[in-house]
């Protein structure tokens, strides 16, 4: 992977029939040319460009795809804050975050007499989010824990360390130093899908490639290979609209 060296974010705005959209702009030290994309891990517009282009030269840019980019930027989906009254899918299941200004900040999940999840969040309104996704990476770290040991146990496998990330471009990842990396957002997915990961990167322990002798491996693992990865190709992106 290559490290990506960028200036410090600013923003110009395009207008295209009654809306006015936001770009992002990065100059980059490689970048050769003016280019447009939707940023999966911020649904911002960035407009990358060389160290040297002008601001002007950027915004005419821009303002030539002014139609496109109100199409992409339309058509993302909808971003959702992790705050009070907010839903969002924790292991799989829609969960109502519901805030209790006056009780001293913890958190709790439970299901209401419907059988609908609510996670309960204590303490200023303010603080829910922040709250909220530490108590999600804890649970995450929890369940791959889980996860990996398992996956461990049944291969005779073992790695050195395992860490959280909010990783965009990947659900997990192995070092060859053997330490399991991987994005805290797998905790909203179906469990089986956090399980397939688990046993995704401990097969890596042991073969560094996605090779057919990988697969083989994961496969006499992992009884749920196909219907993980078919669900994060459907559903995988989504969890990244959730903030
Ligand atoms: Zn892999």
């Amino acid at each position: 992977m290559s490290v990506v060296l960028a200036t410090p974010t600013s923003v110009f705005h395009v207008e295209f029939g009654e809306g006015r959209f936001e770009i992002a702009i990065r100059r980059h030290p490689r970048s050769k040319r003016l280019s447009l994309r939707l940023s999966r891990a911020t649904g911002e517009m960035v407009l990358t460009m060389p160290m040297r282009a002008s601001l002007a030269s950027a915004q005419s840019f821009a303002q030539a795809y002014a139609g496109w980019i109100a199409t992409r930027l339309q058509k993302q989906p909808e971003i959702i804050t992790l705050a009070a009254q907010s839903t969002f899918p924790l292991r799989g299941v829609m969960t109502l975050i519901v805030n209790h200004p006056r009780v001293a900040g913890g958190v709790m999940l439970t299901c209401d007499e419907n059988g609908d999840a609510q996670l309960h969040v204590g303490g200023d309104v303010s603080h829910v989010p922040r709250r909220v996704k530490d108590y999600l990476k804890k649970q995450a770290l929890h369940d791959i824990t889980f996860g990996v040991k398992h996956y461990e146990a049944k291969s005779g496998l073992k790695s050195s360390r395992i860490t959280l990330r909010d990783t965009v471009s990947r659900w997990g990842s192995c070092s060859s130093q053997k330490a399991l990396n991987f994005s805290w957002r797998l905790i909203m997915a179906p469990p089986l899908v956090l399980d397939y990961l688990a046993a995704h990167e401990v097969c890596h322990l042991k073969e560094m490639n996605h090779s057919p002798r990988y697969w083989a491996l994961l496969n006499a693992l992992c009884p749920h290979v196909e219907e993980a990865e078919r669900w994060l190709k459907k559903h995988g992106a989504g969890l990244h609209r959730f903030r």
